[in-house]
């Protein structure tokens, strides 16, 4: 069995082949810079064939349509024909309270994902296109949603209440949500494996630190809180993010310095975090460097990002009440050794003691705490995309099952 796996962005679609047998990844790659000038379509094979196309593609029809065609193509596809996929696969952002688990994409699925487009205008209407071209082209394929935000419903709702008027819950839906689900699940319940634990004995903070960033504290193969909030601003240093906030700075600056609702919203979501503070770059790579030359605020703006991530991982702490294992992972949080050394120093106190050599690795999935240490902390490379495949899986053979039992008509 073969799962289509598509993640659409408003300009850009990343999307993955998957043999369901193996798990294997056929082929992959991404499209950007759509309806812009030029755009760059990338498309690698497990056989190591590689092509980059660059020319102008008008919107995410042409685009899938594209990648389609090269899928099938006679010199270097990996399919006899479309209809070796058998199930695709679609990142969605956000599924409010409505989506507790991934869903078989209908008409009625459909409209509820376009009741979610206020809870996240950027993402999920690129997601929603996503799903209908899907369904324009592969009309006889089932589409499975998959979300960024069912990880963690299972939250108590002491958990996700914001200490507003209750009004704003129930009428406008204002609660946590968290996001980044799909890695938390994935390196979470790969860390038990390695451990040889089952999942639900375990106290887990999974740290997935990337451009975006969440912490997620998980009991019982349960989310118990997570740092994300309504929208994906809450919570951790971003790389233009803020994360938290004094919600009393929104109205005093916005008179101070004459700004409407787009551009406070624009400020916080694209000129703070770490590119805010250092003034250089979203990118902890090229702050790392000004650091190293010894740019001020470029320390700063690890300084404050360390900072905050070591904040929540003692507030996880206190709320688990215990902690046996502490991942990273994601851009920064399995390649930037020394920020992950920073995070957990002096952390012994918490039973985190980081083994130095160990830690001095990128990209691998390695445990980097001491023998000593009473956590184990571990590098776990993230796979949303096969999580989304297995999901996409499981909700097909079930469907498939039910009918059998005869309990879908
Ligand atoms: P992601 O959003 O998970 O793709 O993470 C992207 C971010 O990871 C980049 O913006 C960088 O800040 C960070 N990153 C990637 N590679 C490295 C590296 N070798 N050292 C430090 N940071 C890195």
């Amino acid at each position: 069995m073969n799962v289509f796996v598509l993640n659409c962005g408003s300009s850009s679609l990343k999307y993955q082949l998957i043999n369901m047998k193996n798990e294997k990844v056929i082929a992959k790659g991404l499209v950007e810079k759509i309806g812009e000038n030029i755009s760059y379509l990338n498309y690698e094979t497990e056989a190591d064939n590689e092509i980059e196309i660059e020319e102008k593609i008008n919107d995410h029809n042409k685009a899938i349509e594209m990648v389609l065609e090269i899928l099938q193509n006679k010199e270097y596809g990996v399919l006899e024909n479309i209809n070796e996929i058998n199930i695709v696969g679609h990142r969605v952002v956000h599924g409010g309270e409505k989506f507790s688990g991934s869903v078989l994409i209908n008409e009625d699925v459909i409209k509820a994902l376009k009741e979610n487009i206020k809870l996240a205008p950027l993402h999920n209407p690129a997601n929603i296109m996503g799903i209908e071209v899907s369904k324009n082209l592969m009309p006889h394929t089932p589409d499975v949603g998959v979300f960024d935000t069912a990880f963690h419903q299972s939250m108590p709702e002491k958990s996700y209440l914001y200490a507003i008027p209750y009004e704003w819950y129930k009428d406008n839906g204002v609660r946590r949500y968290g996001f980044h689900g799909t890695s938390h699940k994935y390196v979470s319940e790969r860390g038990s494996e390695l451990l040889e634990k089952d999942y639900k004995d375990l106290k887990i903070i999974s740290c997935h630190l990337g451009n975006g960033a969440s912490i997620t504290a998980i009991e019982d193969g349960k989310v118990i809180d997570t740092t994300m909030g309504l929208t994906p601003l809450e919570g951790l240093v971003m790389g233009t993010r803020s994360g938290d906030l004094d919600a009393g700075i929104i109205p005093y600056i916005m008179k101070e310095r004459n700004m409407d609702i787009e551009e406070i919203d624009q400020a916080l979501n694209t000129e703070s975090g770490v590119l805010g503070i250092s003034g250089i770059s979203n990118d902890f790579r090229d702050i790392g460097e000004k650091a190293d030359l010894g740019d001020e605020r470029a320390q700063l703006a690890i300084d404050i990002f360390c900072r905050r991530v070591k904040k929540y991982i003692g507030s996880y702490a206190a709320l688990l009440g215990r902690v046996d294992l502490l991942i990273f992972t994601a851009g920064i949080g399995e390649n930037a050794i020394n920020i992950r050394k920073k995070i957990v120093s002096d952390m012994d106190y918490f039973g985190i003691e980081l083994d130095e050599d160990k830690n001095n690795c990128r990209g691998k999935e390695v445990k980097i705490s001491s023998d000593n240490s009473n956590v184990d902390v571990y590098v776990i490379p993230t796979n949303e995309e096969l999580v989304i495949a297995r999901e996409a899986k499981d909700v097909v053979e079930t469907y498939i099952k039910n009918i059998i039992k005869g309990i879908v008509g």
